[in-house]
């Protein structure tokens, strides 16, 4: 008779150990909240040139051009459908020292190519080996950054001038 003492006891137990589960099956039955990261493609200049240098066949020079205007921003008018295709291995270095002084996000913009009709007469826009990437915007020491960064990148393939005054750019010709 003085087992029934145990009873509700027991019953207690039992009934705490019900809850107990219930509550921990409750919890395991409800989706865990996964985050889903998306990868976003950062757009490595660097890599792309040392996989460029890697290349023993040839690069295909249609890809380096299509890649030169994915990766910038065209003021509207400009014309760059004839540029030589060491332009625009030129051109990925300048977008590189870009992407280093402003950061992957930043898109630099060519403001000129063979277009602008008010150039020198005798200024390699006309024929093909030369750009112009807009600075306007820029603070002025990540403007000196980008041009002595892109100099030195740069040094005996193409020459890099700072063209100061109201449409502020650097201007980039191929060496003869
Ligand atoms: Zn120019």
């Amino acid at each position: 008779m003085k087992y029934f003492a145990i009873i509700p006891l027991f019953l207690a137990v039992l009934f705490a150990g019900g809850a107990f589960w219930l509550i921990h099956t409750n919890v395991k039955a409800v989706p865990r909240y996964e985050p889903v990261t998306i990868e976003e493609p950062v757009f490595d200049a660097e890599a792309y040139l040392r996989s460029l240098k890697a290349q023993k066949k040839p690069f295909n020079s249609r890809a380096v051009h299509r890649l030169v205007l994915q990766r910038t921003g065209q003021k509207q008018g400009v014309y760059l459908e004839s540029m030589e295709p060491a332009l625009d291995s030129v051109a990925l270095e300048v977008i590189n020292v870009f992407h280093s002084v402003m950061g992957y996000e930043y898109v630099p913009v060519i403001t000129s190519g063979n277009d602008y009709p008010y150039h020198a007469r005798n200024s390699k826009h006309y024929e093909n080996k030369a750009l112009d990437f807009r600075l306007m915007g820029l603070k002025r020491e990540e403007r000196r950054s980008v041009i002595e960064m892109s100099q030195k990148r740069l040094e005996g393939r193409a020459r890099v001038l700072w063209e100061k005054g109201e449409a502020e750019h650097l201007h980039v010709e191929l060496l003869d």
